[in-house]
């Protein structure tokens, strides 16, 4: 055989091993035969593939299911422990690591509270290596089983010859994040943006699965969103947009960015907070929010109506620039406002969007709770993993698995 026509074979066998890992690890437990009718792959190449992956310990043989007169057919599923992935999310108040095996479970997690008015850069490098070692130590997995470190942070990531952060309302200007956390983080490296990583997650676990387009808002002290397209594994992608300093009001309040009237200067918590006359610092911004949001008071009443109106017309604008078919509303503090305000916010949003675009629209809030930017992040070495990027060292005696 010639050269070219070996590397062609070689090829083809990579996109079919990662069509096949992509397949199963969005429909498991699947059997052989789901897995050729889902992918259009012959059943003999399907078998051979999953002869190798299992011989890799990435996937195993989980139980059987009668089928209809034949025999019955055996059910494949990834190998949660074969391997792990790292998730840290980078917000306003806090850093959030996780760690989860192959099948997405979450294995340990660690957080660290920031000051929401100062975000010091050795400190959030120092949060995310600490972090990692202690989910490391709970979970006791050797680093060497841990594929990579997805990193989500809040402003504009570019991805250059070396990543750097932009992040103009956190007080980031240029911080050339993986340079830092190199020395003290031994694994590859993946840095997005936070709103990206969330949207990566209700992508393919959440409120955004079998969409076309969707919009991802994350709402915290400050906001972001992403825009989501397609399906995971085929050509789905999701690129992040500073959707919290577009201008909702010429000349109005001051923004942490530098500007004035900007949407995340009256819907971002800090900016609620501060409406409501309630200073707030750290962790206790959450609690914060959260009793204004419960509480019954007239001022709170009006406080909450008004921020329901501003978060509407925000939303209202992403209905009118992108037609997306779903928003979904995420963050800790858009998950707080949206379970009190979600029919108030809906109808600010029909109020300013155009009717044909706000009835192909719904408004809904995440489902994966407060730490889907976690779960997003460490999608970032998960899809390389799928994709035949990253791969696993070989497994230690002993620890090979039989389904
Ligand atoms: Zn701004």
């Amino acid at each position: 055989m010639d050269e070219r026509r070996r590397s062609t074979v070689r090829d083809l066998r990579r996109d079919n091993r990662s069509v096949l890992l992509w397949t199963l690890f969005a429909n498991q437990p699947c059997s052989r035969q789901d897995l050729s009718e889902a992918t259009g792959l012959s059943t003999a190449s399907v078998s051979n593939v999953i002869r190798e992956l299992i011989s890799d310990g990435i996937v195993v043989e989980a139980g059987s299911v009668d089928s209809d007169g034949g025999r019955p057919r055996i059910l494949l599923e990834m190998n949660p422990g074969r391997g792990y992935v790292a998730g840290v999310d980078v917000g306003e108040t806090r850093v959030m690591v996780e760690l989860f095996d192959l099948s997405m479970s979450v294995q340990a997690r660690a957080q660290y509270a920031l000051d929401p008015r100062v975000h010091n850069v050795d400190v959030v490098v120092h949060s995310i290596a600490a972090g990692l070692t202690k989910v490391l130590a709970d979970s006791r997995i050797d680093p060497p089983a841990v594929l990579g470190v997805g990193v989500g942070v809040p402003g504009v990531v570019e991805q250059g010859s070396e990543v750097l952060v932009h992040g103009q309302a956190y007080g980031w200007d240029a911080v050339p994040l993986e340079r830092l956390l190199q020395p003290v983080v031994d694994l590859p490296l993946f840095i997005d943006n936070g709103a990206k990583t969330m949207g990566q997650a209700e992508l393919w676990f959440g409120a955004a699965r079998q969409t076309r387009q969707a919009v991802v808002c994350l709402m915290g002290s400050g906001l972001g969103a992403s825009i989501i397209t397609g399906s995971p594994g085929r050509g789905g992608s999701s690129a992040s947009v500073e959707w919290g300093h577009t201008t909702i009001e010429l000349g109005g309040r001051s923004c942490r960015c530098g500007s004035r009237g900007c949407l995340e200067a009256y819907v971002g918590a800090e900016a609620i907070l501060d409406r409501y006359g309630l200073a707030a610092t750290g962790a206790d911004e959450e609690s914060a929010l959260a009793t204004l949001v419960s509480a019954s008071t007239a001022r709170a009443a009006e406080i909450l109506n008004e921020t329901a109106l501003y978060l509407g017309a925000g939303i209202a604008n992403l209905i009118n620039l992108f037609g997306p078919e779903r928003i979904i509303l995420g963050g800790w503090a858009g998950l707080l406002l949206g379970e009190r305000l979600l029919p108030a916010i809906r109808e600010a949003a029909r109020q300013h969007s155009l009717t044909h675009r706000f009835a192909q629209t719904s408004i809904e809030l995440g489902s994966l709770g407060a730490d889907a930017v976690a779960l997003g992040a460490a999608t970032l070495p998960m899809e390389r993993f799928l994709n035949g990027v990253l791969t696993l060292r070989e497994p230690a005696s002993g620890d090979r698995a039989v389904g």
